[in-house]
């Protein structure tokens, strides 16, 4: 067995990080199905794929179907839990707080629904791969490894995972609380 050097772990992890679920989409303006990535760059809560049309240069920003998922649990949790505050109390809310609640809901449309247009403007061809052949930029730390796995998967587990976290928290929160209870009391 050769000796492993360095510098191939080094380009096996640039591979891994270079290597989310990608698909070749149809591009919108001229319709060929040949619209690759040419960029991805990591961001705080998600990535965004660049594509690139080879036949007429129109250029796409694709936020993948996983991270719309977890965008929408996340607000739309947000926007249940400040409604619940906001209608369950006594008395009636004041304006000003009721148009801060509908700007929030038209601020979370207005984040998501370009995005799912922008799959539906620029299908993926089905069952086809596009490898991306320049490594991820931006962020690097385990919380983009996390976002790269999540991403690998589609808009029902991303929709899924906040909740999954939540429980996730929770259920070690109850434990640490039953330990406290059961050992140090
Ligand atoms: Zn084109």
């Amino acid at each position: 067995m050769a000796l492993r050097k360095h510098g191939d772990f080094e380009l096996e992890l640039n591979t891994l990080r270079a290597k989310p679920m990608t698909k070749i989409r149809t591009c919108a303006p001229c319709k060929k199905p040949e619209m690759s990535p040419v960029s991805h760059v990591i961001k705080p809560f998600h990535s965004v794929y660049e594509y690139k049309c080879p036949n007429c240069g129109e250029t796409t920003e694709i936020v993948p179907t996983a991270s719309i998922g977890v965008g929408v649990t996340v607000g739309g949790l947000a926007l249940t839990f400040w409604g619940f505050i906001l209608f369950w109390g006594p008395g009636y809310p004041s304006v000003l707080a009721l148009t801060l609640f509908a700007g929030a809901i038209l601020a979370l449309l207005a984040i998501w629904v370009p995005e799912i247009l922008k799959h539906r403007l620029y299908p993926a061809v089905p069952n086809s791969s596009a490898p991306l052949n320049i490594p991820s930029q931006g962020n690097k730390g385990l919380i983009a490894k996390l976002i790269v796995l999540i991403e690998k998967m589609g808009f029902l587990v991303g929709l899924l995972t906040p909740i999954a976290f939540i429980m996730m928290f929770l259920g070690i929160a109850a434990l640490i609380g039953y330990i406290n209870f059961t050992f140090f009391e």
